[in-house]
């Protein structure tokens, strides 16, 4: 019998593979000329995504986290962006890459660039492993962006559900 899971792969692990070494090398050499640049990882979705992204990467890297919660632990966005400030990144005059998991309504992302930009970077930059523009409210686009995929709910590679399947391997949609 096969087992009933609550989700349906959507992007495979190997497609994700190759999208991540692609992503690092295209911002390797759209960046070239940097000598440093400060990897902001916005937790904790992006988590998974900046460790595999970072390793592609040929520019030497600073890695960074800030914390944002817009979801709590339900699935329609609450509007409201709640920033951590015990992990202030150190932006100042840095070259900056924002690694996020994914680009929803827009608002979350729109909030920590609005937050970085405060801190007078040198240059900053959006990488977003996944994208859903039919889902947008707030216009803003990733300058990198792994897919582009429907309005459904996701988990998987580093995205939860209620705190759970982070840990899949794949990107997957959860059944209704
Ligand atoms: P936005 O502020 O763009 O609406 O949403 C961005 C944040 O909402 C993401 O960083 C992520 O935490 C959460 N989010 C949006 N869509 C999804 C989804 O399909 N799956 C999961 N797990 N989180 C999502």
């Amino acid at each position: 019998m096969i087992e009933n899971v609550p989700f349906t792969e959507l992007i495979s692990a190997e497609r994700i593979a190759a999208r991540v070494a692609e992503l690092g090398a295209e911002i390797s050499r759209d960046l070239a000329g940097i000598d440093e640049l400060t990897v902001v990882c916005v937790l904790k979705g992006g988590f998974i995504f900046t460790a595999d992204l970072v390793r592609h990467i040929t520019i030497p890297c600073r890695i960074e986290f800030i914390r944002a919660s817009s979801y709590g632990t339900h699935r329609a966005s609450t509007g409201k962006v709640m920033l951590d400030h015990h992990h202030d990144p150190h932006v100042e005059g840095k070259n900056v890459l924002l690694v996020e998991d994914i680009l929803d309504t827009g608002l979350t992302i729109t909030r920590v660039l609005e937050e970085l930009r405060g801190h007078n970077p040198a240059s900053l930059h959006v990488c977003t492993l996944l994208d859903k523009p039919s889902a947008r409210t707030t216009p803003v686009k990733a300058d990198f962006t792994g897919f582009t995929i429907p309005d459904v709910y996701v988990v998987g590679y580093g995205l939860d559900a209620a705190g759970k399947h982070r840990e899949l391997p794949y990107v997957a949609s959860l059944n209704a």
